[in-house]
């Protein structure tokens, strides 16, 4: 089976097009039955029919036999189509701490951390992560020093040259030295910044404190969800964060990187201002390894993408 709509070779249980995202009719062209209003503790499988149960809070739901998802939204129960997941590279914890003594040795201040360190807990599984699609535009004032300064040191030069140029002509007159004062010059200027992300927002809500900063999954090298490609034993997460309040998440977190940036880019910023445009997510199950090290009964918790094999840096320094 070919997308439609640009051609791209997929699976025939393909649901959309990761490409391009246009979801896929199925070949029976039966249109889906409409989720109904259902009470939100009951919910059958879509993929193949199973009865889900949620746990108090869940919204986002992975089944077990056929691995077809269902989140809770405003409507009640419905099916997402767009499940992908990133397949993991690393599967050993031999691995995943060679990632992380490697991420430890580079820092300055985790100097010998790793080695002074007992691993406390390492498990591998597949987290939930609403990706959300975020442009953003950003403005903001801000206090152009060089060019402050450069006037100053430019009216100045000005001044001191045509007073010696009319002091060596007029040796001993008295000469009025005409003060050219130009509009002053001020230094205030304007920006906007522009950023478009695919911003990951973990959808489990006891992960928060683990929410990635700065960093993308390379969502190009994503594949549709398969429960094949889940190594025996690593657990597949239920998420408890609905995708309105993954957008709401993703919004604040892009206008606190639009703003980091802005900071970065510019001293003195002020009257900052960010929009930030999101739109339909997709739920991508992340292969990740959680480390936690106890370093003289202080521990730490690292998080190692597996696909990427990189630790992930979060809003909460490691
Ligand atoms: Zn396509
Ligand atoms: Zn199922």
């Amino acid at each position: 089976m070919n997308c439609a709509n640009c051609g791209t070779p997929l699976p025939d249980n393909a649901k959309f097009c990761l490409t391009c995202g246009r979801p896929v009719t199925a070949a029976t062209g039966a249109p889906a039955a409409p989720a109904a209003a259902a009470a939100p503790q009951k919910v059958n499988c879509p993929g193949c029919g199973a009865p889900l149960v949620p746990v108090f809070g869940e919204m986002v739901i992975t089944c077990d036999y056929c691995g077809g998802v269902v989140a809770l939204g405003g409507g009640g129960w419905k099916e997402i189509n767009k499940h992908t997941m990133l397949t993991p590279k690393i599967v050993d914890a031999k691995g995943a701490l060679a990632v992380v003594q490697q991420f430890l040795d580079v820092g300055m201040f985790h100097r010998h951390a790793f080695e002074e360190s007992t691993i406390a807990e390492q498990n591998l599984s597949f987290v939930p992560f609403w990706v959300i699609p975020a442009s953003a535009s950003t403005s903001y004032l801000y206090q152009d020093l060089a060019v402050g300064i450069g006037g100053t040191v430019a009216s100045i030069a000005g001044a001191e040259l045509l007073g010696a140029a009319l002091g060596g002509g007029r040796r001993g007159g008295f000469l009025p030295i005409p003060v050219m004062t130009g509009p002053p010059v001020n230094p205030t200027r304007n920006e906007t910044l522009q950023g478009t992300y695919e911003y990951p927002v973990v959808a489990v809500k006891g992960m928060t404190d683990y929410q990635p900063k700065s960093y993308e999954f390379p969502m190009k090298e994503r594949t549709f969800f398969d429960k094949k490609s889940i190594p025996a034993g690593a657990p597949i997460l239920n998420g408890d964060l609905g995708e309105d309040a993954a957008q709401h998440a993703a919004k604040s977190y892009v206008g606190q990187l639009q703003s980091d940036l802005a900071h970065k880019k510019h001293h003195m910023v002020s009257q900052i201002q960010s929009q930030v445009e999101v739109s339909e997510g997709e739920l991508v199950h992340v292969p990740i390894w959680y480390i936690l090290l106890d370093r003289k009964g202080q521990k730490s918790m690292l998080l190692v993408d597996s696909h990427a094999s990189r630790v992930i840096p979060t809003f909460v320094p490691s």
